[in-house]
């Protein structure tokens, strides 16, 4: 394949996420292999909906990659039950298009915002259904080559996944299960159902991972902390674990809004988002740091 990077552009990252948190940084869009593979020449992040990010308002010194539309494949479902799509696939569009296929498997993922890529990296899912599911295999380019690895080689379990580091998914396969488009419609009331309490502001879903056989948000709303605010970073008075923006949220009032809970909360709190950039400024916290292609520090 041949062609180039789309050439790098400055964007605040804020833009880019839902949270609408974060400072600049230099956004490489890859529309083919080879405009990928010239994006990840450097140290990177990967970026797909924006859904589960807090970043700092310092941005980041890295670049932010992301996938261009050829990686958008939703049109290309025609209703096969086995299927490889992009990783910039958005996840609501696929969701809807295999409930009309009568497609059964990703119901429980209804409302999800996110991309392929990004739902597999997080292993997104719900108490209905995860990604892994019907994850059969995903392509990645890792160092510069494109590589095909099986789903149970990726460690995926809840909201976690264990990709090779430098790798960034280009496509994914799923297999689903033959069903009616109206058994697959009945199955997803639940999970719309589920999702009536959230709030429809910008916000970047859960904040934190439940604990082993607990709710994150039970506990939060527990310690009293709904409506607890920093800033214009609040806890949603509607769902104990939604971080909500009310307007100008900085990342410092946000990680100050996460502490404050963290104080109040007995058991242990692990963040499900993940974190681009430290606290003003501040250094990367191990764990954080950019996906760095192997062989470059
Ligand atoms: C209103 C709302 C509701 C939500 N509800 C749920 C829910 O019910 N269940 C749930 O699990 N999550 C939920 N989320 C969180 C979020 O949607 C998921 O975590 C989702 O999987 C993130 O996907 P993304 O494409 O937005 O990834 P991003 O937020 O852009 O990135 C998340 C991580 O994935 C990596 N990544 C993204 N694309 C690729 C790629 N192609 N290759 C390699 N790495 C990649 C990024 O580098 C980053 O580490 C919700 C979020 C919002 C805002």
């Amino acid at each position: 394949m041949s062609g180039a990077a789309i050439a790098p552009e400055r964007v605040r990252l804020g833009a880019l996420t839902t949270l609408k948190v974060g400072g600049e940084a230099e956004l490489w869009t890859a529309g083919d292999e080879a405009s990928l593979r010239e994006a990840t020449a450097e140290p990177f992040f990967v970026l797909g909906a924006g859904s589960n990010l807090l970043v700092s308002d310092a941005g980041v010194a890295e670049r932010v990659v992301r996938l261009g539309p050829p990686y958008a494949t939703l049109t290309a479902f025609d209703g096969a039950a086995d299927v490889w799509l992009g990783a910039a696939t958005p996840l609501p569009g696929l969701v809807r298009r295999a409930q009309r296929a009568g497609l059964s498997g990703l119901e429980g993922l209804l409302g999800v915002p996110a991309q392929l890529g990004g739902a597999v990296t997080m292993n997104a899912g719900t108490r209905f259904g995860s990604l892994s599911d019907t994850l059969v295999e995903v392509e990645m380019m890792l160092d510069g080559d494109l590589v095909r690895l099986p789903a149970d080689a990726l460690g995926l379990r809840y909201r976690h996944s264990e990709l090779p580091p430098g790798a960034v998914l280009t496509r994914a396969r799923l297999r689903l299960t033959a069903s009616t488009p109206e058994r697959v419609a009945a199955a997803m009331i639940a999970v719309d159902d589920a999702r009536k309490g959230q709030p429809k502001v910008k916000s970047a879903g859960c904040a934190f991972k439940n604990p082993a056989g607990d709710s994150a948000g039970r506990l939060i709303d527990r310690a009293g902390c709904k409506g607890l605010r920093v800033g214009d970073a609040m806890i949603a008075h509607e769902h104990g674990n939604f971080v909500i923006n009310l307007g100008a949220a900085t990342s410092r009032d946000v990680d100050d809004l996460l502490e404050a809970v963290r104080e109040r909360v007995s058991v242990a709190l692990e963040l499900e988002w993940r974190r681009w950039g430290g606290a003003d400024g501040e250094p990367p916290q191990p764990g954080w740091s950019a996906r760095t292609p192997r062989g470059k520090g």
